[in-house]
């Protein structure tokens, strides 16, 4: 590959080069929490879980330790309070990140992999249909790269078939229909502060959001213990909680969220306009240009491996999400038989561009040229 030193000359993704334009107040906000002597369960979530509630707008944000948790405790807290049961079937999208899947499995439910759009990567809610079954109690739609994935008739169905509507909206921070945020679209949400995720910290951190204060209550208890008043354990809980350190760089990061979403727009749309080479499909954008925070780039070609080595040797960085659906991982033997033509596709075609707020107009310009003289 082209480099600078050891750097790509576009890389994939310049974390440090995000987090350097905010140094001065990280390193503030870090010092407010080490002088303050307090960093497990402080003033700094507290702040956080309220002002991030607001900004989705929503009634509860409970921080916890990552977004795999997130996702388990909402399943876990749902069984506690009676509304989904062990062996109940969740729908979820063939082509997510396995933490998905994995948080079904591991509360002891039974993922039903469903076929995505191959236009758009999202859960194709034209056939959700054909995954019914008497068991099924919830409907996981996934924002997959930052897109929203929800629309009437994944809402008339989840209501027909009375189904929780469990968003996993760990990709999709900022993302917005015209009246609400993706984390305020179903029942409860769980999302993802890792650090290369849009509003991403400096280490794990994940949140559940919700409506349901029942259910906010029983996700902090069980995220904590399974305690909600001190050394009184009314659950099998686990440790799983938001710390301080990680709640202040939030605090700080969230208040750009907008504007580096609105610069992820920005190169996406340049990306869609210019982008113009017979063997390349540019990703089919939202009807609303909101509902897409561009956590990725993801453009199909049946000449993956060709571009991806053209494009190394102009210096960009490219990444594949996700080389292997779930259902071929060894994780997964019991989902082997789960096929479906549409994910093989799209596992063998996607390619990540470079995106994400510290991308110049020059990089992106070289990314574009690159891909039109790919031949
Ligand atoms: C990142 C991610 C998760 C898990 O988040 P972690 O904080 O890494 O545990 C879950 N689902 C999706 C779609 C993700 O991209």
């Amino acid at each position: 590959m082209n480099t600078v030193g050891s750097q790509p000359i576009v890389p994939f993704l310049d974390l440090k080069k995000r987090n350097m334009y905010y140094k001065d107040e990280l390193l503030n906000a870090m010092t407010r929490v080490t002088e303050s002597g307090w960093y497990i369960q402080g003033k700094e979530v507290e702040a956080f879980q309220q002002e991030f509630a607001n900004y989705i707008g929503v009634g509860f944000c409970v921080g916890v330790g990552n977004g795999l948790d997130a996702l388990r405790l909402i399943i876990r807290s749902y069984i506690k309070l009676g509304k989904l049961s062990k062996g109940d079937e969740v729908i979820v999208p063939h082509n997510t990140f396995i933490a998905t899947v994995l948080a079904i499995s591991e509360e002891g439910l039974k993922p039903i992999l469903a076929s995505p759009y191959l236009e758009n990567y999202n859960l194709d809610t034209s056939k959700l249909r054909r995954y019914l079954s008497p068991k099924t109690k919830a409907i996981m739609p996934v924002h997959l790269y930052g897109q929203i994935c929800f629309d009437n008739r994944l809402k008339a169905f989840a209501d027909r078939y009375n189904l929780l509507i469990i968003e996993d909206a760990a990709q999709s921070a900022g993302a917005s229909l015209p009246y609400k945020k993706s984390g305020n679209l179903g029942h409860a949400a769980a999302t993802s502060f890792y650090p290369g995720k849009n509003l991403g910290a400096l280490g794990d951190g994940g949140a559940v959001l919700t409506n349901d204060e029942q259910l906010a209550k029983m996700v902090r208890a069980l995220a904590n213990y399974g305690s909600s008043s001190k050394y009184i354990h009314e659950w099998k809980g686990l440790n799983s909680r938001l710390d301080e350190l990680q709640a202040a760089v939030l605090r700080v990061k969230l208040k750009y969220l907008d504007k580096e979403n609105n610069h992820r727009r920005i190169i996406a749309e340049c990306y869609n306009r210019k982008i113009n080479n017979p063997y390349v499909v540019t990703p089919c954008p939202h009807k609303y240009p909101s509902a897409h925070v561009w956590h990725l780039y993801v453009i199909r070609t049946p000449y993956r491996q060709a571009l991806q080595q053209h494009l190394n040797k102009y210096g960009i960085q490219t990444l594949i999400h996700y080389p292997t659906p779930i259902y071929k991982q060894g994780a997964y033997p019991e989902l082997a038989n789960q096929h479906c033509s549409i994910t093989d596709k799209l596992h063998q075609e996607v390619l990540s561009l470079p995106i994400g707020p510290s991308l110049t107009a020059i990089e992106v310009n070289r990314v574009i040229e690159a891909i039109n003289s790919f031949q």
